[in-house]
């Protein structure tokens, strides 16, 4: 046997040896890491690999092995979402640990909520450096929104010596002053949600810190038992003999003795997070056997997808976590919110790259199913006998698309392939629309950011070649208040219908009911009338549709798309026949007409931008802010280190990176996250009219 096929077949065992563990419910834990961006989320993972024996020792740190895009790689971000199964044995116990590692850009929140509703619990890595940033709050409250229990890594410790010189009481402080900060977010964020009392202290083992490249990392249990002072790590860091850290404190100890103790394994979990996540009847069988994570012979089965994505061997592979039941090959199941029947084909152990077919799996486990087409994230799949079939809650994503790019494939030929491709994308990334103009053929990519939507170009244009335009920012029309009832004659055809403010739907009293057709894509909303839906057919609602759609896709104002409204058709009657070139007009200058009178304005994307960098720099990153139509709402100081926050218009955040780095010779970080829309200043209007 060479040497790669005894690699495989080691792995091969890990695989077997993790389904025989699925069956052992207490000694599963769902984990997965989160963080804001570069705080080193992916260098522990490597840590944790290196003690579960898949990673030799000696790379972990440096490896990366998470990160097994090249694009990543490249960028050293990590962007897809790997899910690692690892075997573990504690006091002649065996474990299994499903570690998730996230993204940690905000351009990717979307995968962070679908991670989080595979786990239980979650390592908030944080660097003591930066402390507590932007994204780290966000992972901080969806955690919480999930029912999923969040413990906290305080990481590169070795900065704090090495970098900032700081006395081990300086350390100290830092550390309680991020873990208290960290208890204030968890409490706040739990306010209003049903999940237990959640607080860590460094005292019992539910904070550890330490540094992931330097594979160390300690507890106060741990302090205890190997009475190793700070002082200690201190002084080998000051005789560059850090590497001896690795051996006396690894790394993976306190981790490992972190979700074992501190997390739970889904039975707990499951007791309170179903509340959080499934609206259903808690006393229905489906309900009860959720909350108990019963897995019998007769239990109902109920699993939630979180992520569809392809694979060469097995095609489409749906994710997710099963909450009840038990889940079989070739069983026959109901897809609840597409109210579809399927059946599952295979069912896999998932390991990144590997997988491994398995016929059975118990309630609590996270799986990969294939053989079912046609299905998105956030479905939920039930045995076709479940009692009750409400589907779970969607999964929240804290994220509006902001930014679009054109694409074009460079030989015409390719164009089925390109479409085809991005088909896979629009499944697979929760935060990425793909839309075909039918008229104009032009392919249009809407995301988060710039750098969400170059690194989807670049990944597409490593296999087709294409081109694609620059950047440009999604300028919509939104309205300020409701419009009257407004009517409107044509050809004998008589319309009657208002525009109202999304937001504002759920208040308004409504004495019909009405027929819903959303555009997820605006946030808007077209009802029409049951009294219209019961007298004509569905062509002719497919007209009034139309012609609602059309006068959507082009505000009065500029011609922008109008975001966030509501248009309820209330009345539609015809003498001579409903014609499709009398209904779409009549339908579109109506909605038109209403708009105007509900005051439409034209309106841009801002981001709220948090920077920090080294205080020298306060003047140099202000003027870039300003320079750039942005206001500073706050700035903080934290040793020698300024937080900046502020606003900024999608529209001037373009190639920010570039003046960021310059300016401060690439010694600032920077986070960005869609804010809020708000009215483009008159002298910009000029500007935007042209495109
Ligand atoms: P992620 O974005 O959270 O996955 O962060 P990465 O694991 O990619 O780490 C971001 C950067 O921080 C990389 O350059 C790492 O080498 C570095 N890094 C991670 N952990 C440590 C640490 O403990 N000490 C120091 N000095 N650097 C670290």
């Amino acid at each position: 046997m060479g040497a790669i096929s005894k690699k495989k077949a080691a792995k091969m065992t890990i695989i077997e040896k993790i389904s025989k563990l699925m069956v052992n419910q207490q000694n599963i834990r769902n984990v997965v890491l989160v963080a804001h961006i570069d705080h080193g989320k992916t260098t522990l993972s490597d840590s944790i690999l290196a003690a579960a024996g898949i990673l030799a020792p000696s790379t972990a740190g440096e490896a990366r092995a998470l990160d097994f895009l090249p694009e990543e790689q490249r960028r050293g971000i990590t962007m897809k979402t790997a899910n690692i199964s690892l075997a573990f044995k504690r006091d002649e116990e065996d474990y299994l640990i499903n570690l998730i590692d996230s993204p940690g850009h905000v351009d990717f929140s979307g995968k962070v909520a679908r991670a989080l509703r595979i786990a239980d619990g979650a390592i908030v890595v944080i660097d003591a450096v930066e402390q507590i940033m932007a994204q780290t709050e966000t992972v901080i409250r969806q955690c919480i929104n999930e029912g999923v229990k969040p413990v906290l890594f305080i990481n590169k410790i070795d900065r704090l010596i090495k970098e900032l010189k700081l006395t081990p009481e300086e350390i100290a402080e830092r550390i309680e002053i991020i873990y208290n900060n960290f208890n204030s977010l968890v409490s706040k964020f739990s306010k209003n949600t049903p999940v237990p009392n959640w607080k860590v202290t460094p005292k019992d083992g539910s904070v550890i810190f330490g540094s992931a490249l330097h594979r160390w990392a300690i507890s106060v249990p741990i302090v205890k038992e190997t009475n190793i002072t700070f002082e200690e790590i201190f002084d080998y860091y000051n005789d560059n003999k850090h590497h001896i850290l690795t051996e006396i404190l690894p790394l993976h100890k306190p981790l490992i003795d972190l979700v074992l103790k501190h997390l739970p394994n889904p039975i707990l979990a499951q007791k309170y997070r179903i509340q959080n996540i499934w609206q259903g009847n808690p006393e229905s069988i489906v309900g009860k056997s959720m909350i108990r994570c019963e897995a019998k012979e007769e239990t109902p089965l109920v699993f939630c997808s979180t992520k569809v994505l392809s694979d060469p061997h097995a095609g489409l592979l749906v994710l997710g976590r099963i909450f009840s039941g038990i889940l079989s090959s070739k069983s026959e199941v109901l897809l609840v919110n597409s109210n579809t029947k399927a059946k599952i084909q295979n069912v896999y152990v998932y390991m990144g790259a590997d997988k491994k077919r398995i016929d059975n799996v118990p309630a609590g486990n996270t799986v990969a199913i294939s053989g079912i087409k046609g299905i998105y994230p956030g479905e939920t799949i039930v045995s076709p006998s479940a009692d009750d079939l409400t589907p779970f809650e969607e999964i929240k994503y804290l994220a509006t698309p902001v930014v679009t790019i054109a694409l074009e494939p460079n030989m015409l030929r390719d164009l089925p392939k390109l479409k085809h491709l991005l088909e896979k994308y629009d499944v697979e990334d929760p935060n990425l629309l793909v839309t075909v103009d039918d008229k104009s053929g032009e392919i249009l990519l809407m995301g988060l950011g710039e750098l969400h939507l170059e690194t989807i170009v670049k990944e597409i244009s490593d296999k087709i070649a294409c081109t694609a335009s620059s950047p440009l920012v999604i300028i919509v029309e939104r309205i300020q208040q409701a419009s009257k009832a407004t009517k409107k004659i044509m050809f004998g055809s008589k319309v009657e219908l208002q525009v109202i403010p999304k937001k504002d739907l759920e208040s308004l009293s409504k004495r019909e009911t009405y027929l819903e057709e959303e555009q997820r894509q605006y946030n808007n909303i077209i009802l029409i009338s049951d009294s219209i839906t019961e007298n004509f057919g569905t062509e002719s609602i497919d007209n009034i549709l139309m012609g609602a759609k059309e006068a959507l896709s082009k505000g009065p104002v500029i011609g922008k798309p109008v975001y966030g409204v509501a248009v309820q058709i209330n009345t539609f009657e015809t003498e001579e026949g409903e014609k499709f070139e009398h209904t779409i007009p009549l339908v579109r200058n109506t909605v038109w007409e209403a708009l105007k009178q509900a005051k439409v304005s034209v309106q841009e994307p801002i981001y709220r931008i948090q920077i920090t960098a080294p205080a020298i720099y306060l003047g140099k990153v202000s003027s870039v802010i300003k320079k750039r139509r942005g206001t500073i709402s706050d700035v903080r100081s934290e040793q020698d280190l300024i937080i900046i926050t502020g606003y900024l218009p999608v529209a001037e955040s373009f190639k920010i990176d570039q003046s960021l780095r310059s300016e401060t010779e690439g010694r600032a970080f920077w986070q960005m996250s869609f804010d809020r829309y708000e009215t483009v200043p008159a002298n910009q209007l000029p500007h935007y009219k042209k495109k």
